[in-house]
């Protein structure tokens, strides 16, 4: 099975805007899969609601389509009913962190064995660019006109203290790295999360002064810090740059884990 295998041909192209950064975590999420040699009839793909979640409907295998932020309630159900299948679960930041963020720290502390791709675009693409959990101070979108005023959540952090085995953040930009990551994130047993910070152009984007789609995936590219640096300037006391995208491998541990696959 080659990797142009794991796309359902009838359903493409897909729904996305031009310039969305959603397909190319899809690609490096198949990437990863079929790098790790998956079998299709092993593998379930589970999505909620949101731009992010159509994506499962785009891959030949079987896969739920689920109710708004229950993905991961439906995934733990699979994979606790089958332990041998492999779960990939496609969310948003709406999705994952709004409606379905008590599924999400739970999941997380219960380290079932699955794995998400969180694509984080900081506001609700499909409903037309409401403000969601990680939107930034100050962002503009239609529900908060003048900015927002709350302080966002942190995915990555949020997974880690909740849990969850293995953690990353990339951006739409990595792909290499991002790619690396997802397959960490498949041979990891227990909980694993990858979150992806992506362009949505259409309703973040034109909001919030990036004029052009490579505008956004500029602000990526130069706002990107690896871990290890921000660790590094948070200890000698120096300012961290404004905008900074914390990047890397967060966290890779063995708590126990629930639904991992029975040994063969
Ligand atoms: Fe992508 Fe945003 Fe368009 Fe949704 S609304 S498809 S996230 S660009």
């Amino acid at each position: 099975m080659s990797y142009f295998d794991w796309f359902r041909e009838d359903r493409l192209p897909t729904i996305y805007c031009a310039g969305c950064g959603n397909g190319t975590v899809i690609n490096c999420t198949l990437s990863a899969i079929d790098e790790v040699g998956w079998k299709r009839e092993e593998t379930v793909f589970v999505s909620g609601i949101g731009c992010s979640s159509r994506a499962s409907g785009y891959i030949a295998a079987d896969s739920l389509h689920t109710t708004h932020g229950r993905a991961l309630a439906f995934a733990t159900g699979v994979k606790l009913a089958n332990p041998d299948l492999n779960i990939v679960v496609f969310t948003g930041d709406g999705d994952l962190a709004a409606i379905g963020g008590n599924h999400f720290i739970h999941a997380c502390r219960r380290n079932i064995d699955l794995t998400v791709v969180c694509m984080n675009n900081q506001i609700y693409g499909m409903t037309g660019g409401q403000g969601s959990p990680t939107t930034p101070r100050g962002a503009l979108s239609t529900t908060t006109p003048y900015g927002a005023a709350e302080q966002p959540f942190d995915l990555a952090e949020l997974a880690i203290a909740a849990g969850a085995n293995y953690v990353s953040r990339w951006t739409s930009y990595h792909v290499k790295e991002l790619t690396k990551s997802v397959r960490a994130g498949l041979e990891t047993p227990g909980f694993s999360m990858i979150e992806v910070m992506t362009q949505c152009p259409t309703n973040y984007g034109r909001r919030n002064k990036f004029k052009q789609v490579a505008d956004q995936i500029e602000y990526m590219k130069t706002h990107a810090m690896l871990r290890k640096k921000y660790d590094t300037l948070l200890e000698k006391g120096e300012p961290i740059p404004e905008g900074a995208i914390v990047i890397g491998e967060f966290a890779r541990r063995s708590r126990p884990a629930m639904g991992v696959r029975r040994a063969a």
